[in-house]
């Protein structure tokens, strides 16, 4: 295995996840994985991004299939035996015109946003290194949708000693209120894809305390953001920032330099810390 520097994105055939691979190719000391669901368009992008003169490698990883994500694992685990930069950018918004109804689409973008993104995670992170960093891709939907929520998940969405097993629960119940058609009556925001954000911010934040505990690998970081509204096909191109403009907090996070203070465990926006 290669004592290299390894960097992994998902999600990042395209859009901000594309930013930021370019972007880290430029900026990272290391190997830079420009990861996708399909190898056809992984490796236009990977083309793409050559012709700039870079030079990012491509993996396969589409983060709702558990052999995908362990056909990852095990290479990195026989390439590199680690992981320096894991960015969790991969994601999927409502369909303002599908017919599903709404607890079909809650299933699905809870499970890609929140329950995938977490699996990859498990997978990963006991390869990652000492000062290794995570960045996990949340939105300002997750700040709104909180919001609305009543006092009681508010208070569960804030609690500092919160463990994973009660934001999964949280998830649990948000996706059963969908199916009882009853996600406003049990304290919940009518929003799924914001539901699955405040999923991965207090994920993110859970994480970074549980891996400040491990000795064994000191200076591990997480941190989630928003990367504000960019056009990309998610927002049908109506976000006013562009994907580079997009990928600067993404990227200020996973470059973080060595044993900083601060930010651990945060949602960031615009470089900046926000609370709830
Ligand atoms: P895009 O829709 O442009 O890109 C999403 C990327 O995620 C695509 O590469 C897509 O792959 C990939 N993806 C979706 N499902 C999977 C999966 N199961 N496995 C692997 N990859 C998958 O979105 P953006 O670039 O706009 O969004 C990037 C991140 O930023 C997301 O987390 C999003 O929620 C967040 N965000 C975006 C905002 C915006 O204004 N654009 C605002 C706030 C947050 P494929 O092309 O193969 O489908």
């Amino acid at each position: 295995a290669s004592s290299r520097h390894v960097a992994v994105v998902t999600g990042a055939n395209k859009g901000i996840g594309f930013a930021i691979v370019r972007g880290l190719c430029k900026q990272f000391d290391g190997d830079v994985y420009l990861t996708g669901k399909d190898e056809g368009r992984g490796m236009k992008a990977i083309e793409a991004l050559k012709k700039e003169g870079l030079n990012p490698l491509f993996h396969q990883l589409d983060i709702s299939d558990t052999n995908s994500i362990q056909n990852l694992q095990t290479f990195l685990q026989q390439q590199y035996n680690g992981l320096d930069i894991l960015v969790n950018n991969a994601a999927i918004a409502n369909k303002v015109d599908s017919p599903a109804s709404f607890a079909e689409q809650a299933t699905v973008i809870l499970k890609v946003n929140f329950w995938d993104t977490l699996a990859v995670c498990e997978a990963l992170f006991p390869l990652l290194r000492p000062h290794s960093r995570v960045v996990n891709v949340s939105s300002i939907r997750s700040a709104t949708t909180y919001k609305e929520c009543s006092d009681t998940i508010k208070a569960t969405i804030r609690d500092p000693n919160i463990k994973m097993d009660q934001i999964r629960n949280l998830m649990k119940e948000f996706e059963e209120a969908a199916k009882a058609d009853q996600v406003e009556e049990r304290g919940f925001r009518k929003s799924a894809y914001g539901t699955s954000k405040i999923g991965v911010r207090v994920m993110s934040f859970i994480q970074q305390r549980e891996l400040a505990k491990d000795t064994s690998r000191p200076d591990v970081i997480v941190n989630s953001c928003c990367p504000g509204y960019v056009a990309t096909d998610m927002t049908s191109h109506k976000g006013t920032k562009t994907i580079d403009e997009g990928a600067v907090t993404p990227l200020y996070l996973a470059l973080l330099p060595p044993n900083i203070v601060s930010p651990k465990g945060e949602y960031l926006s615009e470089n900046t810390i926000e609370h709830w």
